[in-house]
């Protein structure tokens, strides 16, 4: 084979991308209140709870939604665009992650309504955010601002999938030791294309998260969670004076830190939950243990931790091989146990999942079914 013709076979099917573009447009995440936890709560249950708490319980079939006709006309994506999203979906799902996703027709069946204002820029709510933030079905919950069908649209669009599973902005992690050249990054930003007002700078750039909602040990200046950056706006680590790259697509720690959080399920195999049969949970913070109930009598049951613990606990029923979600609860920071009441019916099959964020003692937690 001639050498240039195997040079172009070698390079034609990775996805080419400027090393760094200062004209590319990025992401501004809305800004969010945050959780409001007990005062005089311990900083470390608190850090947990912030970390976890934002993140779905894995398992969960999450609905998305592409704005039609109904809407602001200027949300409404063409069809090569929705396609993109729908690609960004799978790719995510195709790592072998245990949530699922499904499209749908009707918003009110959907946690992800997705826009295509491209007066709006790219942003998403963060995780269960998109329900607390956007309670009403009218609202969008993701928004893309800039044509998709290109290298640095599919980017995106894994991007902002990332932050509805509940992943933060990479450079704003604290353990990224990164310091800004402050008057550069405002001088940046207030500029074409992003036109950024000075609060947006803020949150979505020089803003440090809270430790806790990184649980990376270092930056991965390959995420895809991570914003291009010119030269000039990073001052350390010095090798990032030049800037940093767009990225190329899902990074290994990307994709690593997505199967801890949400490791692939086994519904079969997970133990039955017997009534006033009380099981006893060993769980690391954010962690997770799953349960199959199969009632013996159609009545009213009541579901309960018990210990000193922080946790979300949700029933699922199950329809055919899909889990529909029934109830939930969070007792996050608070001095009580996550508790569900439900009628369950003896003919039906049902799933109840239950995501540590924090507990007083390891091991030292339990949960009943009564
Ligand atoms: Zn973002």
């Amino acid at each position: 084979m001639p050498r240039t013709a195997r040079t172009h076979a070698e390079t034609s099917n990775v996805t080419k991308l400027p090393a760094i573009d200062p004209k590319v447009p990025i992401c501004a995440l809305p800004p969010v209140p945050d959780r409001t936890l007990p005062p005089g709560i311990n900083p470390f249950r608190a850090s947990l709870i912030i970390v976890n708490g934002r993140k779905w319980v894995n398992g969960t079939r999450l609905h998305y939604y592409f704005f039609d006709q109904a809407a602001p006309s200027a949300w409404v994506g063409a069809e090569p665009q929705r396609e993109v999203v729908r690609r960004a979906f799978k790719a995510w799902k195709d790592l072998g992650i245990g949530l699922e996703f499904s499209e749908v027709a009707n918003p009110a069946d959907a946690e992800i309504r997705i826009g295509f204002d491209q007066g709006d820029g790219s942003w998403s709510y963060v995780g269960r955010d998109v329900i607390d933030q956007a309670p009403d079905p009218n609202e969008r919950t993701m928004n893309f601002g800039w044509d998709l069908t290109t290298p640095y649209g599919w980017v995106t669009a894994l991007h902002e999938i990332g932050h509805t599973l509940g992943l933060p902005h990479e450079h704003q992690n604290p353990k990224a030791g990164i310091v800004w050249n402050e008057q550069a990054v405002l001088d940046y930003f207030r500029g074409p294309p992003n036109n950024w007002p000075d609060s947006t700078i803020h949150w979505n750039i020089l803003r440090k998260l809270n430790l806790a909602e990184v649980s990376g040990s270092t930056w991965d200046p390959a995420s895809v969670m991570e914003y291009a950056f010119p030269a000039g706006l990073i001052e350390q680590p010095a090798a990032f004076r030049g800037g940093v790259p767009v990225a190329a697509g899902l990074s290994p720690v990307d994709v690593q830190e997505i199967r801890g959080f949400y490791p692939a399920l086994a519904p079969a195999s997970d133990p039955e939950l017997v009534a006033f049969e009380s099981r006893r949970l060993t769980l690391a913070p954010g962690q997770q243990a799953n349960f199959r109930i199969k009632p013996t009598m159609s009545r009213r049951y009541t579901m309960q931790t018990f210990g000193t613990s922080d946790s979300v606990m949700v029933l699922f029923e199950k329809r055919g091989a899909e889990l529909e979600y029934l109830a939930g609860d969070d007792d996050g920071g608070e001095d009580r146990n996550a508790l569900i009441r439900h009628r369950l019916d003896r003919n039906k099959e049902y799933v109840l999942r239950i995501r540590l964020y924090f507990a007083q003692m390891a091991g030292e937690m339990a949960v009943m079914l009564m």
